[in-house]
């Protein structure tokens, strides 16, 4: 059975989820799958920000600081996308350090069935 997390997210799933980017809230193989997404689709990348306009665009009005939101979106998406592949890279040093640590613990058990 093909897992639903591995399909390509379609544009219901992305509108429903861009609340959770713009608060910083989407992590992991779903901003992953958002990002391919918003790459490839591109009614839900103008839809995405116009949403970040509304939001970031009231907040200021309403602090009375100046912007440059166009900028800052692409700031931001660049921001999100280092995370994600440090967290990749984070996860393929674990998965070797477990993998290592397995080794070993079985090469242990197998020098020390010989020496008894
Ligand atoms: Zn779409």
């Amino acid at each position: 059975m093909i897992s639903r997390r591995n399909l390509p997210m379609n544009c219901k799933e992305f509108i429903h989820l861009i609340p959770l980017w713009l608060d910083d809230k989407l992590d992991g193989r779903r901003a992953t799958r958002f990002f391919e997404h918003m790459d490839s689709c591109e009614d839900c990348r103008e839809e995405m920000q116009i949403q970040f306009l509304v939001k970031e665009g009231t907040a200021r009005l309403e602090s009375g600081g100046s912007f440059n939101l166009d900028n800052e979106l692409s700031d931001k998406m660049t921001r999100y996308k280092k995370r994600l592949k440090r967290k990749h890279t984070e996860n393929v040093i674990i998965y070797w350090m477990e993998a290592i640590a397995a080794i070993s613990i079985i090469f242990i058990l197998i020098l020390v069935f010989i020496l008894m």
